[in-house]
């Protein structure tokens, strides 16, 4: 009997740790052996349902928050274009005012987009959208956009990479991803230092497929890790660069759309290494004859 009870708690627990690493889908069994570890079970996924619907709830409303934002920003950035296109004026702060009119509304209308793209990768990338992918090709693309800004900040960027690494997935995402890591890397890297892009299979499983953005910057504290792939978390070490504390939360809906995940090791003071570990895809073999 207690075995028996005992596998029932043991159901509710596993149900509550894997409600916590993935998603709030989850449901406890029910046995309906009509105990009182039965009853409990009930109740733990009625709370569930309700949390769910919560949940999905103020997603929702973040999302239309987020969608009725757009259309009065760029209304705003229109009249300031036009007061900025009417001008010179005779007093030049005038001129400034609408020109930073116009780069606040740019990076209100970059965030709003954002927030619209990471719930919209949450909901699943479409299929319609998912083709083999050469991650490598993504990888030195992402070096090759990258190296004059990393220079301008005295930084060495490097890409190592096999000619071809095949996955399955949306590329405008995955170029997206790679270079929010990339992007994030160069900001918090102070001068002189270094940022190395790689992209290999795993060592234990040749099947998955690991892309790396490791830095040589200012790092992250062990309290503040746990949350940077939060919407809107950013270190207070970070508050003086620019950002909005999304860029992570789109990497890791990204990476969840593809059924992988990201990780990040990190120290403070000696520099931080992301991952995004995903499947492979085996390489497309071509007859030499071809
Ligand atoms: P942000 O727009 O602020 O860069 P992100 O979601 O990309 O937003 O990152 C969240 C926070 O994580 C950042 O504000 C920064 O504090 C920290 N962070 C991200 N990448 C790095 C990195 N490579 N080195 C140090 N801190 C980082």
């Amino acid at each position: 009997m207690a075995r028996r009870a005992l596998s029932g708690v043991e159901a509710v627990t596993r149900t509550a740790r894997k409600i916590s690493d993935t998603d709030l889908g989850q449901r406890v069994p029910i046995m309906a052996r009509h105990e009182e570890i039965d009853r409990l079970a009930v109740t733990f996924n009625q709370m569930l349902d309700r949390i769910e619907k919560l949940v999905a709830g103020i997603r929702e409303m973040g999302d239309n928050i987020a969608h009725d934002l757009k259309s009065p920003v760029a209304r705003i950035r229109g009249m300031a274009e036009m007061s900025l296109a009417a001008g010179p004026y005779d007093n030049c702060e005038d001129d400034a005012l609408a020109a930073s009119t116009i780069e606040e509304c740019d990076r209100l209308l970059e965030m709003i987009n954002t927030m619209l793209m990471i719930s919209k990768t949450d909901a699943g990338v479409s299929e319609t959208h998912m083709q083999p992918v050469n991650i490598a090709d993504v990888a030195r693309a992402a070096k090759t956009l990258f190296v004059p800004l990393a220079e301008d900040g005295g930084l060495t960027l490097t890409c190592t990479a096999p000619d071809t690494v095949l996955v399955s997935g949306d590329l405008r995402l995955l170029q997206r991803a790679m270079a929010n890591l990339v992007d994030n890397a160069i900001k918090y890297t102070p001068a002189p230092g270094t940022i190395e892009i790689s992209v290999d299979h795993d060592k234990t499983n040749k099947e998955k497929v690991n892309i790396s953005v490791k830095d040589s910057g200012i790092g992250i504290g062990a309290d503040d890790l746990p949350n940077i792939f939060n919407r809107f978390f950013r270190c207070d070490q970070s508050r003086a660069t620019n950002g909005s504390g999304l860029g992570l939360s789109l990497v890791q809906a990204v990476a969840q759309a593809h059924g992988g995940c990201v990780d990040v090791v990190s120290e403070p003071g000696r520099g931080s290494l992301f991952t995004l570990h995903l499947s492979g895809l085996p390489e497309i073999q071509t007859n030499p004859g071809d």
